[in-house]
Order: C-alpha cells, then sequence, then structure tokens
C-alpha cells in the first residue's frame, strides 16, 4: 500500500508549526493541505485541525518554519479553520511569555484565547467490531470484558466515558481494544456552542407602505396589517410576527425579505436609565489620572497601582481612562475578580458608555459567549468586561487596561495553564502599548512592593469621596466575653455586637453580618476540648449541613450523620458546637426576631439568580441584615449598610498557608469598607480571640502602610514571596509506598538540579496537609529560591522528572503557588487543613509522544 503522504514527495514547503492543547512542551510541524493556495504567511495564528498520534487535534499556527520541508517528511493539515488570524499578535505574545514562565506548553495556554467552544471536535471513540459482537452473542466472554461490550453496544464511547460507566476497567478496555473486539474511529462531533440565528423579515419596497397596501394588497387585508407591522420596525423577527402563511405570500410578491441572521443576545440585561454624566474629579483623582491619561494618549506601556480606600472613587478613575481610550479610537478591557461583581462594573460602564460593552465569563452560555466574543473580535464595541478569563479577551488596539481589586486571589488561576491575570496582564499592556490599572484598597505585597522597587507607579487615594469618613471600628475580645458568659451556652452574638445589630435596626439602616464558612463550619471545633470530625478520606473537617443533617467533606463528598456526643470529650451536642452561617442565621432570628434577614453563602450560590436577588433586595433595603461568607466581602456597594459584624475575625489565620495573615487583613479591611458607604460614618464590630494580632490591629487604623511592613519583614526572616519565590510539586498514588517513593526520586533529582546552590532549598517529599484525598496519598516537594530563574530551572527539571514516574502517579506543579495547599507539616505544626481547591495537571501524560506521525 503506498502512503499518501508520500505522493507528492518531491514537492517542498516550509512548515506550519503549531501549537497543540496536549501536555507536552514543544510545538509540531505540519505542511499545509495538500491543494492548499494561500501564502505561508496568512496561516500565522489561524487555527488549524491536524492528525496527531491517531486523533485530530484543533491548535494554532504559531510559527512558519524559515527552512523547507520535503512534502512527506511531515503530515500535513486536514483543515484550516480560519481565514484570518483567531487571535492578534500582542496577544499570541503575552500568553508565549505566560506560558514559559508558568512553564506550561502552550497549546494549552492558548485555549481560552480562542473563539469559545466553536472549533470541531474530534472524538476518538471505541466501536463494538463483528467480532465483539459474536463473542458477546455467544456468552464467550464475563466479567468486566463483558459489561464493557455490553455498554458499546449500546453507543460508541470513547475510552474515558466507557472507564466512567465502567470502574476499575482500564486494563480490560486496553484487552478489548487489543483483542479487536472493539476498535476506535475518530469523528466529528461539531462545535460545542454556536451562535443563536433567527429568522427576520425587513421591508423591501422603496415606496410608501400605505401605497403598496393600497395598490396591491386591498384584498388581503391581514398581508397589508403584517407589511405595516413590518414596515414600522424592519427588521422584525419572524418568530414575533407569527402568521406564516401571510409571510410567504409577502416574501414571495417581494415586499419584504426573509433572512437569517445572528440572534441579538440580552447578556448585559434591561436598558438602563440614559448614561449619566460624569461629576467633577477631586483633586485627589486628576493627581492620580492624569499619568494615566498622559499615557494612554502617548501609546506609553505602564504599570499603575491605583491605591485607594474604599469609596475613595477608583472606579470613576477607571472610567475616565476607558472614556480616554474610547476618545483615541481604541479599545479597553476592565477585569474584576468575580462574576457577582461584573454586574456592579457593568452598570458603571454603560452608566457612562451605553452599551458599548461586551461581557465575557463563564456563567454564560456557550452561544451567548460566542456572540459575545465576536462582537469583540469584528470592533463591534470597545469595551470588554469580565471575571479573570475575561483578560484574553480579542481585543488587537487595546488603549488602557484595567484590574480592580488587584489582590484577590480567585484572579489566579488553578488548573491547567496556571498563571496570575495580574502578571498576564501586565505582559499584554506591555505588548499592547498601553497603561494597566492595577486598583485595591490593600494591595497584594507583590504589588505593593514591586511600587517601593519602582517597577510600577503608585497612584494614592487616601479619602472617601466628599470627606466621608472611613467605619469606626471596634474590636471585641471573644476569649474575655466567653469568660463573661454563662458556662454551656456558646453563643455566636456577643453583646457588643447584638447591641450594635438592635441599635442599627432601629435607626433604619441595614448590617452585614461576615462569617467566612459555610453550613456548620467545625473548624471552631467543640468549644470544649477542641475536636472535630474528619473525613475518612481526605483528612479535613468534616462540615455539618443542618438541611440535610449530615456531616460532609469539601473534599469528596463523603457524608455520615452527626454522632451524638462529642468524640472527644463526650459532651452531648458536639455536632452542633461549630460556627456557620447556617447556625449564625439560627441564632440571630432567634435573638432579632423582628429583623428581615438573608444568607448568601456557597451554598445559596448554586442557586441561579438568587444571589442576585438577594444583593438587590439589599441596595432596595428590602433586608435589615446580610449574612455570608466571602461573598459579601467583595467591593459591592450597598448605600444602607451602617454596620458590619465580623463573627471571628481571626478564623483565616489558622490555615497552613504563609500568605493567611495577608488573606485576613485584606479580607477584613474589604468586609469593613462594606458600612457606610455615603455620609453617615459606619461602624465596624470585630470579634476576635486574637485582637493584637498584627492582622488584625491595623485594621482598627485603618493602616495598611504597617500591616505591609510587619507582613514583609515577616516573608523576608522565612524567604517567602515576594522575598522569594517558590514551585510546588504534588504527587498522589492509591499506595501510599508508591508515592513516597516517587516523591523521594523527584526531590533527589530537585537536590541534583539545584547543585549545590545554597539559594535554593528543596523542602519534602513531606505529606501533604491533605495527607489523603479522594483514596490517594499525597505527598510534596516544595522548591524555594531567593531568584525566579533559578526556581524555574530546578522546576523544569522537577517537570521533566514526572515523566519518568510510574503512570499510576499523578504529579501537579504550580509555579508561583498562591494558596500553599499543600504545604509541609513541619513548616506549620500542628496545621494540618487548607481550603483551597484542589486540581491536579495531569503531567503523567508527558510521556505521549511527540511525534505527529506516529499512530
Ligand atoms: P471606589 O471604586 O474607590 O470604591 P467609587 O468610584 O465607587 O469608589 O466612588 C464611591 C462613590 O463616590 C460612588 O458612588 C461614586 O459615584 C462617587 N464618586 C466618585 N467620584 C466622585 C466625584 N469626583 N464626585 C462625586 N462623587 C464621586
Ligand atoms: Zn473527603
Amino acid at each position: 500500500m503506498t502512503d499518501p503522504l508520500f505522493a507528492s514527495a518531491a514537492r517542498t514547503a516550509r512548515a506550519l508549526r503549531v501549537a497543540l492543547p496536549v501536555p507536552i512542551d514543544s510545538l509540531f510541524d505540519y505542511l499545509p493541505p495538500d491543494d492548499d493556495t494561500r501564502p505561508i504567511e496568512d496561516w500565522l495564528r489561524c487555527r488549524v485541525v491536524v492528525p496527531f498520534s491517531g486523533r485530530q487535534l484543533t491548535g494554532v499556527v504559531v510559527e512558519i518554519a524559515s527552512e523547507d520541508a520535503h512534502a512527506g517528511e511531515l503530515a500535513r493539515v486536514v483543515q484550516g479553520l480560519d481565514s484570518e488570524a483567531a487571535l492578534g499578535e500582542a496577544l499570541l505574545e503575552t500568553i508565549r511569555e505566560g506560558a514559559a514562565q508558568a512553564l506550561c506548553p502552550l497549546g494549552l495556554a492558548l485555549g481560552p484565547a480562542l473563539p469559545p467552544g466553536s472549533a470541531p471536535r474530534m472524538v476518538r471513540q471505541l466501536h463494538l467490531t463483528a467480532r465483539g459482537r459474536d463473542a458477546l452473542a455467544s456468552g464467550a466472554t464475563r466479567g468486566t470484558i463483558s459489561t464493557l461490550l455490553k455498554e458499546l453496544a449500546k453507543t460508541p464511547l470513547s475510552a474515558v466515558a466507557l472507564a466512567r460507566r465502567v470502574p476499575r476497567s482500564a486494563d480490560a478496555i486496553r484487552a478489548i481494544e487489543r483483542d479487536g473486539l472493539a476498535t476506535p474511529r475518530v469523528s466529528s462531533q461539531g462545535p460545542a456552542a454556536r451562535i443563536p440565528t433567527e429568522r427576520v423579515a425587513f421591508y423591501a419596497c422603496d415606496t410608501d407602505v400605505e401605497a403598496i397596501c393600497k395598490e396591491h394588497l386591498s384584498r388581503a387585508p391581514r398581508q397589508a396589517d403584517l407589511l405595516r407591522r413590518i414596515a414600522e420596525s424592519s427588521p422584525v423577527a419572524t418568530a414575533v410576527l407569527g402568521n406564516g402563511a401571510a409571510l410567504r405570500a409577502l416574501a414571495e410578491r417581494k415586499f419584504i425579505r426573509i433572512e437569517q441572521r445572528e440572534t441579538q443576545s440580552n447578556v448585559l440585561g434591561d436598558p438602563l436609565e440614559p448614561p449619566q454624566p460624569a461629576p467633577e474629579l477631586t483633586q485627589e483623582q486628576r493627581t492620580a489620572l492624569d499619568p494615566i491619561l498622559s499615557d494612554v494618549a502617548d501609546h506609553a506601556a505602564s504599570s499603575y497601582l491605583l491605591h485607594g480606600v474604599t469609596g475613595s472613587g477608583k472606579t470613576e478613575v477607571y472610567l475616565r481612562a476607558v472614556e480616554a481610550a474610547l476618545a483615541q479610537g481604541r479599545q479597553a478591557l476592565v477585569l474584576v475578580p468575580e462574576i457577582t461583581l461584573t454586574h456592579q462594573i457593568v452598570a458603571r460602564l454603560r452608566g457612562r458608555f451605553g452599551d458599548r460593552l461586551a461581557v465575557l465569563h463563564s456563567g454564560l452560555k456557550p452561544g451567548e459567549r460566542l456572540e459575545q466574543w465576536w462582537r469583540l473580535a469584528r470592533r463591534e464595541v470597545p469595551i470588554a468586561v469580565g471575571a479573570r478569563s475575561a483578560l484574553f479577551a480579542p481585543l488587537d488596539d487595546l488603549g488602557v487596561l484595567i484590574l480592580d481589586e488587584e489582590h484577590d486571589p480567585a484572579y489566579k488561576n488553578d488548573e491547567g495553564f496556571r498563571y496570575h491575570a495580574r502578571d498576564l496582564a501586565r505582559l499584554r499592556a506591555q505588548r499592547s502599548n498601553c497603561p494597566l490599572v492595577l486598583g485595591t484598597a490593600t494591595p497584594a505585597l507583590e504589588t505593593r512592593l514591586a511600587a517601593d522597587r519602582g517597577e510600577l507607579t503608585r497612584l494614592v487615594l487616601s479619602h472617601r469621596i466628599a470627606g466621608r469618613p472611613l467605619p469606626r471600628v471596634e474590636v471585641v475580645d471573644l476569649q474575655k466575653e466567653r469568660q463573661r458568659g454563662v458556662r454551656g451556652r456558646k453563643t455566636i452574638l456577643t453583646r457588643p455586637l447584638q447591641r450594635a445589630l438592635e441599635q442599627t435596626l432601629v435607626e433604619g439602616n441595614q448590617s452585614i453580618l461576615f462569617l467566612n464558612r459555610r453550613g456548620f463550619s467545625t473548624q471552631i471545633f467543640c468549644f470544649d476540648c477542641g475536636f472535630a470530625e474528619r473525613c475518612k478520606n481526605c483528612d479535613v473537617a468534616l462540615v455539618y449541613h443542618s438541611g440535610e443533617a449530615r456531616l460532609r467533606c469539601h473534599y469528596c463528598d463523603f457524608a455520615k450523620p452527626p454522632p451524638d456526643t462529642c468524640g472527644g470529650c463526650g459532651m452531648p451536642d458536639a455536632a452542633l458546637l461549630g460556627v456557620g452561617t447556617e447556625r449564625l442565621e439560627e441564632e440571630l432570628r432567634e435573638r432579632i426576631p423582628d429583623a428581615r434577614v438573608a444568607r448568601l453563602d456557597r451554598d445559596t450560590a448554586s442557586k441561579r439568580g438568587y444571589t442576585e436577588s438577594v444583593l438587590r433586595a439589599l441596595r432596595e433595603r428590602q433586608l435589615d441584615v446580610l449574612i455570608g461568607t466571602q461573598i459579601v466581602a467583595k467591593g459591592h456597594d450597598f448605600p444602607g449598610v451602617r454596620l458590619v459584624g465580623v463573627i471571628a475575625a481571626d478564623i483565616g489565620l489558622h490555615l497552613p498557608d504563609f500568605r493567611a495573615a495577608e488573606r485576613t487583613f485584606q479580607l477584613l479591611t474589604q468586609v469593613a469598607g462594606r458600612a457606610g458607604r455615603d455620609d453617615t460614618p459606619g461602624h465596624v464590630v470585630l470579634q476576635t480571640f486574637v485582637p493584637e494580632h498584627y492582622a488584625i490591629e491595623p485594621v482598627v487604623e485603618h493602616d495598611y502602610e504597617r500591616f505591609y511592613r510587619e507582613e514583609l519583614a515577616h516573608r523576608s526572616r522565612l524567604g517567602y514571596p515576594p522575598h522569594g519565590f517558590l514551585a510546588q510539586c504534588v504527587l498522589s498514588a492509591v499506595d501510599e509506598s508508591v508515592a513516597l517513593q516517587a516523591g523521594e526520586q523527584l526531590a533527589k533529582l530537585a537536590e541534583t538540579a539545584r547543585d549545590g546552590d545554597s539559594e535554593i532549598e528543596i523542602l519534602g517529599p513531606a505529606p501533604a496537609p491533605l495527607a489523603r484525598l479522594r483514596g490517594r496519598y499525597r505527598f510534596q516537594v516544595l522548591i524555594k529560591a531567593s531568584e525566579r530563574a533559578a526556581m524555574l530551572d530546578v522546576a523544569r527539571a522537577v517537570r521533566d522528572g514526572c515523566q519518568r514516574l510510574p503512570r499510576n502517579v499523578q504529579t501537579s506543579l504550580d509555579v508561583d503557588p498562591l494558596t500553599m495547599l499543600s504545604t509541609p507539616r513541619s513548616l506549620f505544626p500542628g496545621v494540618s487543613w487548607p481550603f483551597a481547591k484542589f486540581c491536579s495537571f495531569p503531567i503523567h501524560a508527558l510521556n505521549a509522544s511527540p511525534s505527529p506521525l506516529r499512530k
């Protein structure tokens, strides 16, 4: 058999270098399709479907090889998906650099920059062969093999889908393929997302509609009516017109024209009031804005930290910067940390610029996302707004890039391409020749230090707008309150907080109670002995959910009924001793029965639209007290809120994370900022066991700088970021000794790579704080270095070492980890439960073949 690849072996051409979404850190060369006539450069940054290791994958052409390759040496592109570049040059270069920094293969990192869900999906599915059918019919197979064949007899499935339906079948799946009972076939499944379309009717006459009706439709009154309606607001969606027969008749007589066009989605929500005039800037705002505006005008790449207390008018500065970019005919990108915050910034932007914006976030339906994406790519609207992933918005003439609440951990992507949006934004602004504005009241230590080092310019807004006062912060010492309280009665609301709540209610104002835990948390243990029930799989505290009256693991979802007595001291009622938002709500309803109370946490967040409706109710003063977790702390603006109560300010200090103090300070400052947003001062009550802690005391004084100095000194002593650099490799296996051995292998490898450099430390292998998760034992190796480049060198060696580990070991590598999810126990003695999301990047798949020709 002659291989078609060699049919035109005489011809030569320059190869397309394609980045493919596989965990292999290299590019892959292909020739353009055989019948291709377009100039080779036109393939650059276009998506292509290519054969790869027996499958077809969609990748992006990121380079053109400088030398000719012989046809026959390389496989050919199966299909080109774009006639024009699918992403801009600046964005591609940004991602290329960001991916290199995160040690992520470019092809994986490019995913979020491509039109969402619009590429055809090539799916490799197993089909039952005649032999397999015979085997099934004759009953010659049994056990797992027989179950697998029965599944495939129903419908072809991918190996992954099959393995999911039949537990522990990996070996058997390989066996049925090897023995010819099933055979793989690759088929195209069509894109996951399509922009919805609709039929619309256009009025197609040159003359006045009444003239037409009179002359041609006097005996068809229904058609005449319809034509009038269409003429009045042409084009009209046919779905709202009804009356198909009359429509057809009008179309046949060419009075109207019917076309298919993209449905205008309504992701922005209902139209707002007409645009509002901009307020006159304060002196501080003007001073902050001036350098930004001049950089917008000069197309100067620059970075600013807009450090302004809550309510100091940062958003107004953003709006002016956006305005300046638009005035130049350029585009603007505005990022917020969370979807729930997009509504607010979208409202502010629409209030100023009308509907000239698109929203990109994962809360949209696939078709809506694609539609918004295209509106930007086609330059129909100049402003992109969204959460983290909107950083990849298709804007090729960016005039300003804004990242609000820059300290927020939600900017770090924890899966696949583990980028930090702040770092990528900086690269993107540089490549786009535009200023980057990082706004916050509580800068991340990295950002604040970068300002000290002159890497970015710090602009300060030190006062609230119109001389509005910052809230008065009162600290309640829980230790003392507890001693004063009645023994056996574990209340959550101390007397000072309860008094403040009642007072606020009487004055007709609103309160927020902040508790950073969902369900009935067990982190506040049994108040008598400190015992907490833990998950048998995951080594984390279980959480009591009163709705279902069960203890639940937030990692593996294991659940069990609560015990009757405390497992530590035998006190009855132990499971109910923790403090969580549900318990708080109960106590509040008991103590202040008249208050209208609502609760927002991760449990309620899953109900579609619920969060928005509660926030709206609060804004419209239909609520007296809002109880909430993190969600309520973020930059929402609630004019009627006077009191903010923090139930346990030190709760976050106990996490095994070197950033625990920073997070606590930021969160407390943010949540305090919700109190008193207009002229009347707000009041904040912080309940805490450790009132003198350096993350809590400066909250009282609104003294960011003091916290910054203390925390920086602390980090410096320990060599932690921003005074050092970290990479974290986590390994897991079902068998404990296998995981440990793999850890030792990697640590040894890292030691070798370190090569005696005393500025680099290799920690571990140590059991990860979550020593068991989903039935796997977990160990970790931590690389700590004073120089980033040195850290990266060792991390790269570790990553490559992961390739040589047995396949039953899973590994994940996080460069610049943001949450020290898996910090070795030895660093934080006695603390062993992290709360970050667990994800893993399947580096073990690096074993796959890099040769596209191999079947
Ligand atoms: P931040 O983003 O720092 O929290 P905002 O920009 O939301 O602050 O401003 C707080 C409030 O002050 C908003 O209601 C805003 O409309 C208003 N505001 C901002 N700048 C001015 C100004 N120069 N004059 C009058 N009001 C302003
Ligand atoms: Zn668990």
